[in-house]
């Protein structure tokens, strides 16, 4: 017999202590990680099987066994799963390797109140140290002779002992050294409730033994989604939901469907109500779990949802799919991609209906996942129809969420487009002087400010016939609205007619001049109307990218090539006023020349970009100013 001892990763010794000394409420969620750990472990034996029958040799060894030593103070769950091997146990039990586990090291090392990420997160089989000083993993993995124990007490180190093959059954038995404080985990009455809550919809029996010897069986040990629809509680929805998707929120929404015709299947889906932490990275894909007949295939099918959808959560268990496909075969195979169809389409319809029913509830799920939902827009043009009555916008004139029919609903007289704003944030989007000229006259802007919306805006281009139109994006021609909220102006085509007071200056002059000091900087300068205390402002011309959308194609890496600027001024602002008057009065004025560079330099500053050059901008600030205070 040899022993060999291990540190852990050191994330993974991270993770141990913070799961051991955190004081965590629930700590009863070690069961729930354990029984599910060894459920999956069955289940790959049993998919393994399919292909070498000699690994299995009667289903009756599928089976999940809980076993209380009040004497020895120990608590054993044991099933006859595919085992691990020594390999196995140093990837598997020495590091964090993936799923769940990974995003909370990864959310760990982000945050620094991380003892309060745990409730959030399965932390796998770490968690067994929530309970237990010392843990001992006895396996021998299926088509294999050695088995071998694995020990450690959490606290950095743990060993790898070869023991006898042919005492060790296939499969896993964990031993938990209970600490003191949580000997509750050994009464019969405790255990069973536990139990019932976490196992009952798994598929393999789960059974207690009791003092006496006895194994009692308190799951069904039916696949909860081929139970009738009106059998199945609410409960027992959410202990599956948060088995197959490894979280602890309540399902926000149930899709429980038996599909018949050209395939035949059973889906049954959740729709999570809390973000996951992985859900924009780039690695992240569909997570529904493929079942054929019942017997666990893969968990790795990204081909039954669209990308757009990687937030669903549950499985699909095909009748028609043959047992032993290959992912080579899932990739091409049609039967697949009919259900990402049919799929697609009841998720859909299903948030449609509850939009409908329950705007409020519909809010909460938008928050979560609209972002991702959006991405639809422009990778499943097909879908857009279906997609695009989901849409939830922030908007300037409206409390909490709006949605497109909304917006058209409220359109002024004479209103022909959707106006809305791209940018970085909420906040910088309502900072943004492009604004000013829209809310002056009461005309609504929807907010884009996920990242996602500078691309599928523009490749959608309309809505029920109306364009949408970016604030920061060519010429915006408001003459035909009158400025002080809610009256339509007459327009007889004189510039700046609409506006409240200030006359507006005739900025012709003024522009030539701009032109020739800015002409390799800008492919344009003209007057708007779109501004009202701002006395300049950047946007994109007519025939190039937005800027926002070229900001985030730099942000990641992509040659967006040069945004085409316009400078527009605004002719009613006193200083555009003043500056006009100055260039008239005295050509070749340096006063006039220093102003312009300012006035150009902080449109870019509200676009937020660094100034030209910053030193000359900010020697050139300081003596204005100093001239203001004196004059
Ligand atoms: P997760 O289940 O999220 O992957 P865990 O920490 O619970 O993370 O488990 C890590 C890995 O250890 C599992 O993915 C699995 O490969 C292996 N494992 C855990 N428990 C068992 C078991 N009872 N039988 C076989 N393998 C197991």
């Amino acid at each position: 017999m040899t022993t060999q001892t291990h540190s852990f990763q050191a994330e993974t010794a991270r993770l141990l202590n913070l799961v051991a000394t955190a004081l965590y409420s629930e700590r009863e969620v070690f069961l729930r990680e354990l029984i599910s750990n060894a459920s999956d472990a069955c289940d790959k034996r049993r998919f393994l099987a399919q292909q070498q029958a000699d690994l299995l040799d009667a289903d009756a060894s599928l089976k999940i066994l809980i076993a209380a030593n009040r004497d020895a103070g120990t608590l054993a769950i044991t099933d006859g799963g595919i085992g691990m091997d020594h390999d196995d146990l140093m990837a598997n039990l020495g590091t964090i390797a993936k799923s769940g586990t990974a995003d909370f090291a990864a959310a760990m090392a982000e945050s620094k109140d991380a003892s309060s990420l745990i409730g959030q997160f399965g932390v796998g089989f770490y968690s067994a140290f929530m309970v237990a000083d010392r843990v001992t993993v006895d396996t021998r993995k299926a088509g294999t002779e050695n088995a071998f124990r694995w020990e450690s007490t959490g606290d950095g180190s743990f060993t790898i002992t070869d023991i006898d093959g042919a005492e060790t059954p296939i499969g896993t038995t964990i031993v938990l050294h209970l600490k003191g404080d949580a000997h509750e985990f050994l009464e019969a009455y405790r255990l069973q409730a536990l139990v019932r809550l976490y196992a009952d919809h798994m598929t393999f029996p789960v059974s207690l033994l009791s003092e006496d010897g006895e194994a009692e069986q308190i799951n069904e040990a039916q696949a909860l989604w081929l139970r009738p629809k009106a059998e199945i509680t609410d409960e027992q929805h959410k202990a599956f939901y948060n088995h197959v998707a490894g979280t602890f929120d309540e399902p926000w929404e149930t899709l429980h469907l038996n599909l018949e015709g050209q395939l035949e299947y059973t889906a049954l889906l959740y729709l999570p109500t809390q973000r996951p932490f992985d859900l924009f990275q780039p690695e992240r894909r569909c997570q529904i779990k493929l079942f054929v007949r019942r017997v666990f295939i893969t968990d790795d099918a990204p081909e039954l949802l669209p990308a757009y959808l990687r937030f669903v959560q549950g499985l699909i268990d095909s009748q028609d799919l043959p047992l032993n496909i290959s992912r080579e075969m899932l990739q091409n195979a049609p039967q697949l991609q009919v259900m990402n169809r049919q799929l697609t389409k009841r998720v859909l319809s299903t948030l449609a209906k509850r939009k409908k029913d329950d705007p409020e509830g519909y809010d909460q799920f938008w928050e979560a996942f609209g972002a991702v939902l959006k991405e639809g827009l422009y990778e499943d043009r097909d879908r857009g129809e279906d997609i695009l009555p989901l849409v939830r916008f922030k908007s300037t004139t409206q409390d909490g969420l709006t949605d497109l029919d909304g917006y058209l609903g409220r359109m002024k007289e004479g209103q022909t487009q959707i106006f809305y704003a791209t940018g970085e944030s909420e906040a910088s989007i309502l900072a943004s002087p492009h604004l000013e000229g829209f809310r002056d006259r009461g005309l609504e802007v929807l907010i884009a400010a996920d990242a996602v919306d500078a691309f599928w805006i523009p490749t959608t281009g309309a809505y029920d016939g109306k364009f949408f139109v970016s604030i920061t994006h060519g010429a915006a021609d408001l003459s035909a609205f009158a400025a002080d909220a809610g009256v339509d102006a007459e327009t007889d085509g004189t510039y700046g007619k609409a506006d409240t007071g200030a006359e507006a200056t005739d900025p012709g002059e003024l522009i030539a001049w701009l032109k020739t000091r800015f002409d390799q900087d800008v492919a344009d300068i003209r007057p708007t109307d779109r501004l009202a205390d701002s006395p300049a402002c950047f946007v994109a011309s007519e025939n190039s990218m937005d800027m926002q959308l070229s900001k985030i194609l730099k942000a990641s890496g992509q040659d967006a090539g040069a945004v085409q600027r316009v400078l527009e001024i605004n002719p009613r602002h006193p200083l555009v006023a003043s500056l006009a008057t100055e260039i008239s009065s005295a050509p070749g004025s340096t006063r006039a020349e220093q102003v312009a560079d300012l006035l150009f330099d902080m449109a870019l500053v509200v676009e937020g970009e660094a100034p030209r050059n910053p030193g000359t901008f900010a020697k050139s600030l300081a003596q204005v100013l100093d001239g203001a205070l004196k004059g």
